[in-house]
Formats: C-alpha cells, sequence, structure tokens
C-alpha cells in the first residue's frame, strides 16, 4: 500500500484540499512506494499565509538567534544522514554514499548560513557631510519561494533556505513530485531545532502548485532549479508578477583533454564525472573533447572496458557505482537519445539499452554508455541527456575544442585537463561558462563561494548560496542621519550636497 505523502504547513503535516496524487517509485524496484499529494491554489494560499503570517517575528529575531537554530539543525541532520540518505535512495535511485555526499554539501551551505551575524553586517560612512552620517543594511525580503528538481531532492532545497532563513525570511518550498520526501524530513528537523512554526513550508505539486506560487502578491523572491525550458518560463513569470528571481536550467559540460594531459587521471575523472550519479547531475560532464587523433584514440581504448565493467545495482547495494534512473519514463528518454544516437551515425562503443538486474527486473536500470565521433548537430550533443550517456567530439586542435563550447547553447560548467599552465590559464579566461575546473572534472563551489552557470543554464543576475545568496535574499537599505546641532535654521529648495 503505498504511503500518502502530505505537505508540511505551519509546522505540521497538512493534507491539502486538493484531491489530486502522483506516484513515487522506488527506482530499483519499480514499486509504487508512495501518492504525493499535488496542490491546488488554495493549499499553496495556505503555506505562504502560515509563512506570511510568521514572517514579521523572523524577520526581527537576531542573526545570531537565527544561527543558532541552523547550527542545531546541523548537528542533527550530521547525527541522522544515514536516515536521510535512505529516503533520497528510496526515492531517487542513487546509490547511498552519493547520497551521504549531497547532503553533505547541501550541509556546507547551512554552515556557511550559520555566520549570518557576519554576513549581515553592514556598512557605514561617517561624516559623509559635515555631522552627517550613514550607513547601509540588508534586510529581508519576506516570504520567498524555491522550486527544485529531482535530482538532489537534499542538496539543491539546502542551496536556497539556509541562506534564505538566516538573513530572516520565511520559506515555501515546492520540492520535485518525483523524490517528495526528503524535504518532509528535514522540515521535521528544523523545527527540532528550534525553528518557530510558519518559518519553513513544503507544498508538493505540479506547474498548478508553481503557477500560484508564482502569482501569489505574497511571494517575493522566487529561487528555481530545474530544467531550461521551465527555467526560462518561471524567470519569466516570476519577474512579470514583480518577483525577484533567479532560475538555473540545464547543461551539457565538455572536458577538453589535452594531449600532455595524465590520461590515467583524466580518464578517471571522466568515469566518475560521466557515469556517477547514472548521469543525472547539472555538473556532470557529459561530452569528452580530447584533441588530436593519438588523443582521443588513446583516450577511447581506456574508455571502453572501464564503461563495461561499471558496477550498476540498486542504490542500497555497497557495491554499486551507479543506480537506476529515476523513473521508467526518465530511463526510456535516455534509452531514445541512444537510439537517435546510432540513427544520426555517432559510433557506440558501449550500449547501455536493455540492462535487467537479476532479483531487480522492474527497476528502472540502464548501463553505462560510450559514443565516439559526435558531431555538433546531432541530438545527442546539442541536448542534455541527463543519463549515463558519455559522448566524444573529437578535436583537431584546442581552438577548435573552446569554440565547440563557447558555441554551445548550455555554460553550466566545463573542465580541462592540461599539464599546460598557458593553456589552462587562457581555457579559464576566455570560456564563456560559469563553472570551470583546471583537472578538476566537477568545479562545484563550495558554499562560501556561489553557485551559477550562464546562457542557457541561469536565467537572473545572483548565482545561489555564498556571497551571491547574501545578496539575493536581502534588500539593500541606506540610512543618511543628522542630529539636531548638525542642522541649520531655514528651509533648502536645491538638490542637497555636502559642500
Ligand atoms: P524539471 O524542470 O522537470 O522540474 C524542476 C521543477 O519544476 C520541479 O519542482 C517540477 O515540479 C517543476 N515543473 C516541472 N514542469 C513544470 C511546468 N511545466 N511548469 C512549472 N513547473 C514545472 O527538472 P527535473 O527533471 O526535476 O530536474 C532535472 C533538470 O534540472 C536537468 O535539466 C538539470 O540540468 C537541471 N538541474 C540544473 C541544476 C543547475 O544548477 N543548473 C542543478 C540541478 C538540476
Amino acid at each position: 500500500m503505498p504511503t500518502a505523502i502530505h505537505h508540511y504547513i505551519g509546522g505540521g503535516t497538512a493534507a491539502g484540499t486538493s484531491t489530486r496524487t502522483a506516484p513515487v517509485y522506488n527506482p530499483a524496484t519499480g514499486e509504487e512506494t508512495g501518492r504525493v499529494a499535488l496542490a491546488n491554489e488554495a493549499d499553496v494560499n495556505a503555506a505562504v499565509a502560515s509563512a506570511k503570517a510568521a514572517a514579521h517575528d523572523w524577520a526581527h529575531t537576531t542573526p545570531l538567534r537565527r544561527a543558532r537554530i541552523l547550527n542545531a539543525f546541523l548537528r542533527i541532520a550530521e547525527a541522522r544522514i544515514d536516515e536521510l540518505a535512505a529516503l533520497i535512495t528510496a526515492e531517487h535511485g542513487k546509490v547511498l554514499s552519493d547520497a551521504r555526499g549531497e547532503i553533505q554539501r547541501g550541509l556546507e551551505v547551512v554552515e556557511f548560513a550559520t555566520a549570518a551575524p557576519q554576513l549581515l553586517k553592514g556598512e557605514v560612512t561617517e561624516n559623509v557631510g559635515t555631522r552627517v552620517d550613514s550607513h547601509s543594511l540588508r534586510q529581508p525580503l519576506g516570504v520567498v519561494a524555491g522550486i527544485t528538481p529531482f535530482n538532489f531532492p537534499v542538496m539543491v532545497p539546502m542551496w536556497m533556505f539556509p541562506v534564505a532563513l538566516a538573513c530572516g525570511n520565511c520559506f515555501v518550498l515546492k520540492p520535485s513530485e518525483r523524490d517528495p520526501s526528503p524535504s518532509l524530513l528535514v522540515a521535521a528537523w528544523l523545527k527540532e531545532a528550534g525553528l518557530p512554526d510558519g518559518v519553513f513550508n513544503v507544498v508538493h505539486g505540479d506547474k498548478q502548485a508553481v503557477d500560484a506560487l508564482l502569482h501569489h502578491p505574497d511571494i517575493a523572491a522566487v529561487s528555481f532549479v530545474g530544467s531550461t525550458p521551465i527555467a526560462r518560463y518561471i524567470y519569466a513569470t516570476a519577474t512579470a508578477n514583480g518577483k525577484r528571481a533567479q532560475a538555473l536550467g540545464g547543461a551539457k559540460n565538455h572536458m577538453i583533454v589535452m594531449p600532455d594531459a595524465d590520461l590515467d587521471q583524466a580518464v578517471d575523472a571522466l568515469m566518475g564525472a560521466a557515469y556517477g550519479s547514472a548521469g543525472e547531475r547539472c555538473m556532470a560532464i557529459s561530452v569528452a573533447v580530447p584533441v588530436g587523433e593519438a588523443t582521443a584514440d588513446a583516450l577511447v581504448a581506456r574508455l571502453i572496458p572501464k564503461v563495461r565493467a561499471l558496477k550498476v545495482g540498486p542504490g542500497t547495494d555497497p557495491e554499486a557505482e551507479m543506480g537506476p534512473l529515476v523513473t521508467g519514463t526518465h530511463r526510456d528518454k535516455v534509452s531514445g537519445y541512444i537510439d537517435a544516437g546510432v540513427a544520426q551515425g555517432a559510433e557506440l562503443l558501449v550500449d547501455g539499452r536493455g540492462l535487467t538486474l537479476q532479483g531487480y527486473e522492474g527497476g528502472y536500470f540502464l548501463g553505462g554508455t560510450l559514443f565516439d565521433r559526435v558531431t555538433p548537430e546531432m541530438s545527442i550533443y546539442r541536448e542534455e541527456i541527463f543519463g549515463p550517456v558519455l559522448a566524444i567530439t573529437r578535436a583537431p586542435d584546442y581552438a577548435t575544442a573552446a569554440k565547440l563550447i563557447n558555441d554551445h547553447e548550455f555554460g553550466n560548467g566545463t573542465a580541462i585537463f592540461t599539464r599546460d599552465g598557458d593553456a589552462a590559464r587562457e581555457f579559464a579566461h576566455q570560456i564563456e561558462v560559469g563553472m570551470v575546473g583546471i583537472n578538476v572534472p566537477i568545479p562545484v563551489p563550495m558554499a562560501f563561494h556561489s553557485f551559477g552557470g550562464w546562457k542557457a543554464s541561469l536565467f537572473g543576475d545572483h548565482h545561489m548560496h555564498g556571497p551571491e545568496g547574501v545578496r539575493f535574499y536581502t534588500r539593500l537599505k541606506t540610512i543618511t542621519t543628522r542630529w539636531p546641532t548638525g542642522i541649520r535654521a531655514g528651509a533648502d529648495f536645491v538638490m542637497p550636497t555636502m559642500k
């Protein structure tokens, strides 16, 4: 019997008034384990109302007190990380060690946010004029919303809410309806840590819930992470409704392998970056660009046996390197891309289609797949596949390799493997991508830096977490002060200047 998965509003679970639900599956078995409520407008209104009711007191809670609550949450989450990781694996499918890794990266943002008193310090200038002082401070926006994708059900919400809460905002999270349960455990832990009711709410749902948030007059800002067409829509709709918005979209991350690179290192890096989490990462490397035919041939020769030897299994198997894909529909979509690659003339070196595992015949498994001689007009090159499929696009020289990246629609992450400092510097300087790795395949910025891509990988002006997160979740106020001894008698009708 599937479990009913409810919303979390005002400090407790709420069934809502909508009768629509969606199935939640265990991707390793294909079993329907839950049915998640899909919020209607009234349910979203209830969540926003609860956040709004809590907003005044939370904004006036001292940053130090807010930081202490986040610290208490951090301790709870660290002590019970396995419980949360198990929930991720049960609904997303990724292997448990990877689930723990995503929580760890998310908790680093919580750690960053516990510096709230320091992060919110303003600026003061004494004597901007005679006996006149100015100070600037950053204040919370009010109620803000986060809409998140399936692939990091804990880490991506944690790119948003720890900073938003630390800055004094109340938060409404709309997680992916494909793996909705981890966010409910996070909500319960926040309450246990002392977060007042209403400050953090979770509404589950689909487009209906998202649209209600985008049009709600009491939502001041919207953070989104997901696919590019939806990111574009969220940014356009939220800003048309007068909201601040940041919307992170899809990716097609290239890794250049220069002729002087340490090939064994490059191959290991590619294996983890292309096939970790079954390729369902926005920072996954999906295109390898070896420079020169000799580099390409050597790279391919090393990759083929490793891709064939990938250990695919249920996420709960400690030996597994790669779990299933999130749903049957997504597995079939990725399989369809492999069909298209073959039809469009790419050379299929390792074929992951049709993989079944004994005892897990209903699971959404797909083996590691490797294509060579992929060219820019092919759909497997242009589009984000979001599965365990690595394309090799050969380039005759560095300039051609860099041009491929700069010409691509997406600009999330990229990497170069080389021993040549000049080439690496040129790459870092010229490449039109938001996050760049030099001999680092997945250059995800740490919590105290900010995360975000360029081009069709991000709509908006702010990256997430780090200093950019603090700017996004606060607005600036500047106060100019003069006391009676500094005020001359008589009215002044000219533009005030500080002569
Ligand atoms: P998705 O775009 O399908 O869904 C993301 C969110 O949008 C979910 O909460 C979903 O319920 C909602 N949504 C879906 N369709 C909608 C619609 N028509 N109108 C309004 N809301 C809608 O993405 P996904 O499949 O859950 O996640 C995978 C995608 O996320 C990939 O494209 C991946 O690259 C991207 N991603 C990007 C980053 C990044 O940092 N740039 C990080 C993680 C994931």
